[in-house]
């Protein structure tokens, strides 16, 4: 191994560790900088914020753990990741955070966050709710506003005014982070098929969590060492959805060993994760909220309006770019959001003939037989239907 790959190699595992255990980093994080910690919710509030206060944003992860003393706390069909929130909370696993914040307000992420101030009456909880319609005539102000907003609770929480200069200064770096981000997804929709779907979701994964300056150093780590594995035979797959937090890796890792290669994704913890950068010029709270407005243009999410763009038109071009041959839609299994617009997803995918699969997750029991079975009838689907004279490989 070349001393480049070396390196690449330990900075993918320190990576993947931060990924596998975000509460130990959170903690090693504090000792070492004697900073506090804010845990962010999903999927929008503008962390850079935090950031230039000088605090850690966390966006606050489902753990492992079967769900527990949490169970009582909200009904069973909230969410898998708002009842693990919540049952984190109430085991006391979110006690190291000396904030929360959030800009979203689905309805089950609503109910999360009412378990975590009662569990935790003591720590600040603050919501700014950004507007979900994109398009209307007010939305830019009321946009500017909740950032505003945000800039001023930062400033009572850290006890010191956040400047424009503290603002530039984390759009800088979080921009770089995700430029950083997005070439590696680039790299693996052009046909590097270096990285496991499981890989690129512990790189995304651990940027939600680590610091961001540190989290870029060891990507370009990654980067330089990381060479390049020629696309081969297998069946190359779209993931697509999954909102608010990480599917399964054992749920990746199966649909990988039944013989099939994932080369792009829109999920949360992946490409939109990464998708928009803020403007590095001008007003910086300006910057932020055009961020938001154009993050779905860039990449429609079911949670927002906007009129001109729609995610199913997105999906099929996301497709045709990267050439997957099919899509595995995965779904947080009572995600409304999601189910509401999955029907259009299936049926602009159903009018371009492109072969796909729906796979509901839940926080516990991932039925890895019944999920393989699935994958492999979809690829069969897809060696059936492929083109005269390509030959896809299965290589499990
Ligand atoms: S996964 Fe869906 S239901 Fe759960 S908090 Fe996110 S948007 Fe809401």
């Amino acid at each position: 191994m070349t001393e480049g790959a070396a390196s690449a190699a330990d900075a993918l595992a320190e990576l993947s560790a931060v990924a596998a255990d975000p509460d130990a980093y959170v903690a090693r994080w504090k000792e070492r900088s004697g900073g506090k910690a804010v845990g962010v919710f999903p999927m929008n509030f503008p962390a850079e914020i935090v950031h230039a206060g000088g605090a850690l944003p966390v966006l606050l992860q489902e753990n492992r753990e079967p769900d527990s003393l949490g169970r009582n706390l909200l009904a069973e069909f909230y969410c898998g990741y708002t009842r693990n929130i919540a049952d984190q909370a109430a085991k006391g696993s979110l006690a190291g955070y000396d904030g929360f914040f959030l800009a979203d307000h689905c309805t089950q992420l609503l109910g999360a966050v009412d378990v975590v101030r009662s569990e935790l009456p003591e720590t600040p909880v603050f919501f700014g709710q950004l507007p979900t319609s994109l398009t209307d005539a007010w939305t830019p102000d009321k946009a500017h506003r909740t950032m505003r907003s945000f800039v001023e609770e930062t400033d009572r929480f850290v006890g010191r005014p956040v400047t424009d200069e503290d603002l530039a200064g984390s759009i800088a770096v979080f921009n770089e982070n995700r430029r950083l981000l997005r070439e590696l997804f680039a790299s693996r929709r052009a046909g590097n098929a270096a990285l496991t779907s499981g890989q690129m979701q512990a790189l995304v994964k651990s940027s939600m969590v680590m610091d961001k300056q540190e989290h870029s150093a060891l990507l370009r780590r990654v980067i330089a060492g990381l060479g390049e594995v020629p696309r081969d035979g297998r069946v190359r797959l779209h993931l697509s959805g999954h909102l608010c937090h990480a599917p399964r890796p054992e749920l990746l890792a199966t649909i990988e060993e039944c013989g099939a290669l994932v080369v792009d994704d829109d999920l949360f913890t992946g490409y939109r994760y990464v998708s928009t950068d803020a403007d590095e010029d001008g007003d910086p709270v300006e910057a932020l909220a055009q961020r938001y407005l154009d993050r779905d243009a860039t990449l429609p999410c079911p949670t927002r309006v906007k009129h001109e763009s729609d995610w199913e038109d997105e999906l099929v071009r996301a497709v045709e770019t990267s050439g997957a041959d099919g899509v595995i839609v995965l779904m947080v299994r009572f995600c409304e959001p999601h189910m509401l617009y999955y029907p259009e997803l299936r049926k602009r995918l159903n009018e371009r003939a492109i072969p796909h699969l729906l796979i509901e997750t839940e926080h516990e029991g991932l039925p890895v037989e019944t999920v393989r079975t699935r994958v492999e009838a979809l690829l069969e689907r897809i060696h059936r239907s492929a083109a005269p004279g390509r030959t896809l490989e299965v290589t499990s």
